[in-house]
């Protein structure tokens, strides 16, 4: 799996992003899942989630609109299920985080999060 999907580096986790990620998260210190799906509570965001899964796509991997910041749980328990769940699963995700969905403001990279979605699954 990690060998066919590549390194990080190649999969565009590089210097930039490392730059790119941290920038965001001192703006958006908190995670956003949290108050979704464990309201009342708080958690510091320990990672930027991509809403929308990139699979390689520059494009969608630097569409910062739906980068989201994210604690290590909801990240792996809740956003994986709605990914689990496909495409309609994270348009409501990103409807419930105040976020227009992909294929209102990006129709041509639903392309690409569909086929990330598949390998994902697959
Ligand atoms: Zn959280």
């Amino acid at each position: 799996m990690e060998q066919r999907r590549g390194t990080a580096a190649e999969r565009g986790y590089d210097s930039q992003w490392r730059k790119g990620r941290d920038g965001f998260l001192a703006k958006h210190p908190l995670c956003a899942y949290h108050a979704l799906f464990d309201p009342g509570r708080i958690a510091f965001a320990a990672l930027v989630d991509h809403l929308y899964p990139h699979g390689g796509d520059r494009r969608l991997f630097w569409l910062r609109r739906y980068w989201v910041g994210a604690c290590v749980n909801c990240h792996s328990k809740h956003k994986q299920a709605a990914e689990r769940r496909g495409l309609a699963a994270l348009d409501e995700l990103a409807a419930r985080l105040g976020l227009p969905p992909l294929s209102e403001t990006h129709p041509e990279l639903v392309r690409s999060a569909r086929a990330a979605l598949t390998e994902r699954r697959g």
